[in-house]
């Protein structure tokens, strides 16, 4: 088995990328295959700088390992299209040769007139094909005399598919099953443009022969162009590999397939990395810098349009690959469920050692303008504090910033508990933990301690705790504040004490 993931770099790596690039890795791996990664970017116009190193980076990210590809080389290398020009002008030459393709001289303009003539005779829809490239100037209705001066003159020309009259093309879906098409359905497709560089077709099947793929996994959208491929095969006279053809991820509420700014809406990311539009300087965020972890991530995505036939949901990439199967693959597109995404993030990081994101939480505090010089005693035991409470690695610091920097107080949390006898309360706390010895302040002697000190002195919960609470975080709820007390030490405690009672 040989698959591959075939991107043009025209933005950056969309979560529905991520999946076709997933499923066709995890089938390679399941059968001991090879997976290729080849850089589809003959068009020129919508080449966009960065977008390959982004789409390689971000299927490292995610663990996809590429057997040959543009950084890894590989038998049939080069692997990024505009490196084999010379490969499809030689093979369009022989599709000529053979009568499967001819010469159309036909300008833009003229073509466009055609269009809008026949739009104006209620024709919406005219396509080059058959029926009308009788009317057109090409090498079916021009003399080969003309058409060599023609040539001869540095006329631009394309190369068009011949595509046969009156019949049917039948291929066969591994997901949709059998799929008829009436040649009177495909226009005759440019294969080359007058700058000679292919089409995505031509270069698409030439580099699938060349590279022997046997199994095309993508996604719907290229579903409509599957019946020329298969007429381009047998243009070739080469066997068609198997098809797959992916459902859609849809929109959280199932209306339509999932953008970026469905995204930017819902307040999740839809790229693996973060992106900068080289054009407009545009950033969008990524998973990885949102705090999404790369295996849950993974995880959630083989879900999307895939099962293992039982219900278990959390996986090793093992385990996929030995499940994954295309039988399993549903018809229609699936729903992009946050909850269920954030539920695997919030799994897989329970699991994670403290250690595994002490990186992630620096980079996080310094490109925040927190204080950064916080040790990593310190920091691992705020992840420890935090670890049951976080979703995505960067709430570590976003839900408890005041582990971090001065609290800020919520104002109707402060308005609520701040009164005189909190205050009064407080104030004698502070001046208890003043002598409470340094050298024992930990949640195991400062815990027992406390409740002691609040017995001894009949305090009611409500006059003390949420005030604590209040002097330490300046939020309600969060981790225990004795276990705050503790992270933050007896200094930080007793000034954070002072400065709320200092507070009007
Ligand atoms: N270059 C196409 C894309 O960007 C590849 C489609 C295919 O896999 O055949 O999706």
């Amino acid at each position: 088995m040989v698959v591959r993931f075939a991107p043009s770099p025209t933005g950056p790596l969309h979560i529905g990328g991520v999946r076709t690039a997933l499923y066709n890795y995890l089938l390679a791996k399941k059968h001991g295959g090879k997976f290729i990664l080849r850089i589809e970017d003959t068009d020129q116009v919508r080449f966009v700088p960065g977008a390959e190193e982004y789409i390689m980076n971000a299927l490292e990210w995610c663990g996809i390992r590429v057997d040959y590809g543009v950084r890894e080389g590989g038998p049939a290398a080069p692997y990024r299209q505009s490196e084999r020009s010379d490969i499809y002008e030689r093979y369009a030459q022989t599709l000529l040769a053979s009568g499967n393709a001819y010469l159309a001289f036909d300008s833009a303009e003229s073509l466009d007139d055609t269009r809008k003539k026949a739009e104006a005779a209620g024709n919406h829809g005219w396509q080059y094909n058959y029926k009308t490239r009788m009317e057109m100037e090409n090498s079916f209705t021009l003399s080969p005399e003309v058409v060599k001066s023609r040539k001869e003159a540095g006329e631009s020309y394309v190369i068009r598919l011949n595509v046969p009259e009156n019949r049917e093309v039948h291929f066969f879906d591994l997901i949709r099953g059998e799929i008829i098409v009436h040649t009177s359905q495909i226009d005759d497709k440019v294969l080359m443009k007058s700058d000679g560089l292919p089409t995505y077709h031509l270069a698409n099947i030439i580099d699938d022969h060349l590279m022997h793929v046997t199994h095309v996994i993508r996604g719907e959208e290229w579903l409509p162009s599957a019946p020329l491929h298969i007429l381009l095969y047998e243009a070739f006279e080469w066997t068609p590999p198997s098809f797959a053809h992916l459902p859609l991820i849809l929109r959280p509420d199932g209306n339509g397939k999932l953008s970026k700014r469905d995204g930017d809406r819902l307040g999740v990311p839809v790229f693996p990395l973060d992106w900068t539009d080289p054009v407009s300087g545009e950033k969008t965020s990524g998973f990885r810098e949102s705090g999404y972890l790369p295996d849950a991530l993974v995880n959630f995505v083989v879900l999307l349009g895939w099962n293992p036939g039982n219900d278990e949901e959390v996986m090793t990439q093992e385990r996929m690959s030995d499940l994954f199967d295309i039988e399993r693959i549903g018809k229609s597109g699936t729903k992009f469920d946050i909850d269920k995404l954030h539920w695997f993030n919030q799994t897989y990081l329970k699991e994670k050692p403290e250690e595994s994101f002490l990186d992630f939480v620096k980079e996080f505090l310094l490109k925040n303008g927190f204080n950064t010089n916080f040790s990593d005693a310190y920091l691992l035991k705020a992840i420890r504090l935090m670890k049951e409470r976080v979703v995505l690695v960067k709430d570590f610091v976003v839900k408890a910033p005041y582990l971090f920097k001065e609290p800020e107080y919520d104002e109707a949390f402060l308005t609520k508990q701040w009164n005189e006898n909190g205050k009064k309360n407080l104030i004698a706390l502070s001046s208890h933990w003043e002598s409470f010895p340094s050298e024992k302040w930990h949640t195991e002697t400062l815990q027992p301690d406390f409740h002691e000190w609040i017995t001894t002195n009949s305090i009611p919960n409500k006059f003390i705790l949420p005030q604590l609470r209040l002097a330490l975080t300046g939020v309600s709820g969060g981790p225990d504040s004795i276990a705050i007390a503790d992270l933050l030490g007896k200094n930080e405690t007793i000034s954070r004490l002072a400065r709320l009672i200092a507070h009007a």
